[in-house]
């Protein structure tokens, strides 16, 4: 089979399109032929290093969905030909975390594409856990490239008690994870407000749902509190540039919740607000099984949409990151193999 090889971790350019051998399912696994997977930072931040894979050379890519092609002994409930969309999160499914619905927490967990050789190949070897079934109404593009952010997102929305009534405010809305939690928010009830540098991303969130939106550079926490008395929630993943807007942006008894921090690690919290506000900051990464079939149940029956940008054939995946790289897209990137 093809697939793509990361060979050094200088970047997207160490990328080589090369035969390998075709991985076999073992004990508990099936194989997919994919039809589309899915491009996320997450491959660029590997590329990068950051993580770096465990083994060297490395298949990224978390997101796809493709057909079984291959079962292995001891699988039951899924046959050859099962279309299929693959959950990148990989765990051992029998420790007290995996049994209880935290598989982040299982000792033996795993992200497709980071740890584990990933979707940008013709054919994946993944546990028989790790998929469900593409429902007709998602066609290829959406079932390949949605996974990966929709399911943080939805972990976000909920990890952040968000109700109906209520008020969020999603920060930097451009990225992939917060442009699906803005459209979660939105499918949940909520009122929903968002940042971004970008007019034309900005008018991307108008048009699907927000109320209006803000420069992510300014002190949008004025303009927020003028548009709503303040928010309930704000999703986070922007960190340092962003932070002291954010936390100013709550109401007493807001929810700041993050699941990642592309521009500063670093914040500074100024401690009496958070007490006497009564401010909560929630931590959030992945996505458990359940809520991965939640999510998959919220794009079937139509109420998220999960927009895709583009999808570039198989052999031009290094033009597909550099798209991705450059912030370009409006929705989701992947690549189509035949
Ligand atoms: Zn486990």
């Amino acid at each position: 089979m093809h697939a793509w090889l990361l060979h050094d971790t200088t970047g997207p350019d160490a990328l080589r399109l090369e035969e390998v051998e075709t991985p076999e399912p073992g004990p508990g696994q099936v194989r997919v032929a994919m039809k589309v997977a899915g491009l996320n930072h997450l491959d660029l931040w590997v590329s990068r290093g950051l993580p770096a894979p465990h083994h060297l050379p490395h298949i990224p890519g978390a997101d796809g969905a493709g057909t079984i092609d291959a079962v292995g002994e001891g699988v039951a409930g899924w046959q050859a030909g099962d279309e299929v969309i693959i959950n990148p999160s990989q765990s051992c499914g029998r420790c007290e975390a995996c049994l209880h619905d935290r598989m982040m927490f299982c000792k033996s967990y795993v992200i497709m594409g980071e740890h584990e050789p990933g979707t940008l190949a013709e054919q994946v070897v993944l546990s028989a856990r790790s998929m469900v079934i593409r429902p007709p109404s998602i066609d290829w593009p959406v079932a390949g490239t949605f996974g990966l952010v929709s399911g943080t997102a939805y972990r976000m929305m909920s990890r952040s008690r968000l109700r109906p009534d209520e008020t969020v405010l999603v920060v930097g809305v451009g990225g992939g994870v917060s442009s699906a939690a803005m459209l979660i928010a939105r499918a949940m009830g909520a009122r929903v407000f968002v940042t971004s540098q970008s007019p034309e991303k900005i008018a991307w969130a108008v048009a699907n749902g927000a109320e209006a939106g803000f420069d992510s550079a300014s002190e949008f926490s004025k303009a927020v509190k003028h548009a709503t008395g303040g928010v309930d929630v704000v999703v986070e993943n922007v960190g340092q540039a962003t932070w002291d807007q954010s936390v100013r942006s709550l109401n007493p008894g807001g929810r700041l919740v993050v699941c990642g921090a592309t521009a500063g690690n670093r914040v500074e919290l100024f401690l009496p607000v958070l007490w006497f506000k009564q401010l909560e900051v929630i931590g959030s990464t992945m996505f458990t099984r359940s809520e991965f079939g939640r999510v998959v149940q919220m794009v079937e029956s139509g109420k998220v949409a999960s927009p895709v940008d583009r999808l570039f054939p198989f052999e031009e995946l290094p033009q597909a990151l550099a798209r991705l790289d450059a912030g370009a897209q409006v929705g989701k990137i992947g690549v189509e193999l035949s």
